[in-house]
């Protein structure tokens, strides 16, 4: 079954990668980058992105 849930997009600041993650996962939390290991930073996708 597949539940549609808020996805937050997190950028790398590091290496500029970028991962989609569950909302639920990331808030308040840093995830790490699977690439080199810096926090990624929250971005929204869908917002008005500058
Ligand atoms: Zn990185």
């Amino acid at each position: 079954m597949y539940a549609e849930s808020e996805t937050a997009w997190c950028g790398c600041a590091g290496c500029g990668s970028v991962a989609e993650l569950p909302a639920e996962e990331t808030a308040g939390v840093d995830v790490p980058c699977p690439d080199c290991t810096k926090p990624m930073n929250e971005m929204w996708s869908w917002d008005t992105a500058a």
